[in-house]
């Protein structure tokens, strides 16, 4: 084992989250430190955990930028002072489709850093799907080529601030495209220089379909060499600004159109230029921009294990999704909860005493409500120095199967797990097994649950002692990335009032405390002057309560029919048609 961390070089895809692999989210649900680039999209940063550091080394054009060479080093820096640290170097579509990712690897392995490669989507084939634009087609292109529009630059004496350009744009494409898309004739300063590698003559030749990343400000000359090598000038061409995203953009014309409707239409990066025949078909077979609600990002705002499903259906109809959930859990003392089963909060509160692992020894089953109570329990249970041996011999319960692979993960295997996976079910499976053996319901069973859980359990097994692992609190902040995202949506979609109150008070006011002021001074915040409500004025409410609630907060309202997620679906599609 090397004492070193690790380096995970993982493709974000495109945009979609969608489209990010397994692979890249289990990693990333794990890792210590994440660098990434400004191409990988939001709603897949929301998949790193709340504890990782966060290393934004793609900043937006003006801000400073953090050159390859700088982020190569920082790699080997992280993995150097981090021994056993997951660290997740995240960049958009594939890492070694024109992403660098060869030359971090090289880096890595002069270090004697371990490292692995999770692929990505690439944009090359995806955008061009979203657009509804096959690749290859039988009868129409039987290869496909992936081309860069933008060539590292060797040195050359002559031009020296040209030779700026380049190296700047091999750092960050994207920055130089965007700022230099719109002007051709800066464009055709560089030309010859950027793309001198490119072979036209053999390219022009290829009847296959050709595929520029990075070309938009090359294409000018790039149109032009194809042609003066001979490719026809009314090759259908098309230009997909960033695509797989809510703003991708399709824009058609010719070869020999290429460059003024660049101009005319204002592509800016990222984009993607595919020629060729296939074209055409993306009349016929755009897809993506049918979808109702093709182009929104919407907030929403559920607990991460609800907000799944809405967003599942939400993702479904278009809409990218940023998940901002207004509650965060955080591992505590195990504390005894004395008071079941009449608790209430204020009693759990008073009547409660810290834990003491000796008493483990009084029980034979330990029934687990959540992956939260597994990861909780153990942190206390090895910060208390004991020894996994603890706990042999005794019963293992699970409420579910995800609570079930979080316990396996530990080395330990079910004995109990009820077959409808709610807490009645592992209630009634303990009750019955409890008077198998001619014991009261709960005898010698300890339930690892949140401060939160309901009385479920300890009603239905009133003999158990319950333990309080963890804590759920409103969030109290938002990271810098997720707070862009949410001022940069079109809606935010609400579920309960609760959810209204603690989004007004985290994201328009920056945090819970200083809400307090707020309160106090009674004032209606989305009146103040933008800066301070960096969010959506528009919001989609499940019902009356949440309504009311939404209104006094400034937000202008659009209420579900009924207070179903469904209907409140079939509302923000209907709203937007
Ligand atoms: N490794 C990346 C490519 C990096 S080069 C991949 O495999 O996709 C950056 C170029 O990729 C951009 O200039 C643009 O041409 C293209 N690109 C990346 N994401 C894109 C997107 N969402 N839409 C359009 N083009 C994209």
């Amino acid at each position: 084992m090397s004492d070193f961390g690790k380096v995970y070089l993982i493709g974000a895809g495109p945009g979609d989250p969608g489209l990010f692999t397994l692979r890249g989210k289990a990693i990333l649900e794990r890792a210590d430190v994440v660098v990434y680039d400004r191409l990988v999209s939001p709603s897949i940063l929301a998949f790193c955990n709340d504890k990782a550091q966060m290393v934004d080394v793609g900043k937006m054009p003006t801000h400073h930028k953090v050159k390859q060479s700088e982020i190569n080093k920082l790699l080997v820096k992280f993995a150097k002072e981090m021994p056993s640290a997951v660290i997740a170097r995240l960049k958009g579509g594939d890492p070694f489709v024109f992403g660098r990712g060869g030359e971090e690897a090289l880096e890595l392995v002069e270090a004697a850093v371990e490292f692995e490669v999770v692929p990505g989507v690439t944009s090359a084939i995806s955008v061009p799907a979203y657009a509804g634009i096959p690749v290859s087609h039988r009868g129409i292109a039987t290869s496909f080529h992936i081309i860069t529009g933008h060539e590292k630059e060797e040195v050359r004496g002559s031009r020296p601030e040209e030779i700026k350009v380049e190296s700047d744009a091999e750092c960050h494409p994207e920055q130089t495209l965007q700022s230099i898309s719109c002007h051709p004739e800066q464009a055709q300063r560089v030309e010859g220089s950027s793309i001198a590698g490119l072979d036209f003559p053999a390219l022009a030749k290829c009847p296959g379909t050709l595929i520029f990343l990075m070309g938009i400000s090359n294409m000018q000359m790039i149109a032009r060499r194809l042609m003066e090598c001979g490719k026809d000038p009314k090759t259908p061409l098309a230009f997909i600004e960033k695509g797989t995203t809510p703003y991708q953009r399709t824009v058609t014309c010719t070869l020999e159109t290429a460059a003024e409707t660049i101009v005319r239409e204002n592509v800016t990066a990222p984009a993607i230029t595919i020629m060729g025949g296939v074209v055409k078909l993306g009349d016929k077979l755009a897809w993506r921009k049918k979808l109702p609600l093709s182009g929104k990002r919407l907030v929403v705002t559920r607990a991460a294990k609800q907000a799944s499903g809405i967003s599942a259906k939400l993702t479904a109809l278009g809409a990218e999704v940023i998940e901002t959930p207004m509650i965060e859990t955080r591992s505590v003392e195990p504390r005894v909860d004395t008071c079941h089963p009449e608790r209430s909060t204020k009693c759990e509160v008073e009547g409660s005493s810290i834990a003491n692992f000796a008493d483990l020894a009084n029980f034979d089953v330990l029934a687990f409500t959540s992956t939260n109570g597994v990861e909780s329990f153990f942190e206390a249970f090895f910060k208390a120095s004991l020894d996994i041996r603890a706990l042999a011999g005794k019963k293992i319960a699970s409420v579910g199967k995800i609570t079930e692979k979080k316990l396996l993960e530990r080395g330990l295997h079910c004995d109990f797990v009820p077959e409808d996976h709610t807490g009645e079910g592992l209630g009634k499976l303990l009750a019955k097994i409890a008077q198998s053996s001619n014991l009261e319901p709960g005898a010698s069973t300890l339930l690892l649950q949140g401060n939160l859980a309901d009385d479920t359990l300890t009603t239905l097994l009133p003999k158990a002692t319950r333990w309080v692992v963890y804590e759920t609190l409103p969030a109290k902040t938002l990271p810098d990335w997720k707070r862009e995202a949410v001022a940069a949506a079109d809606a935010v979609v609400f579920a309960s009032s609760s959810a209204v109150e603690n989004f007004a008070k985290v994201v328009q006011h920056g945090s819970v405390e200083s809400h307090a002021e707020l309160d106090s001074a009674s004032a209606s915040p989305c009146l103040e002057p933008q800066a301070t409500c960096p969010a959506p004025r528009t919001c989609f409410s499940i019902g009356r309560m949440t309504t009311a609630t939404a209104k006094k907060y400034g937000f202008e309202v659009v209420e579900s029919d009924e207070t179903t997620m469904d209907s409140l679906v079939k509302k923000i599609a209907e709203y937007y048609a």
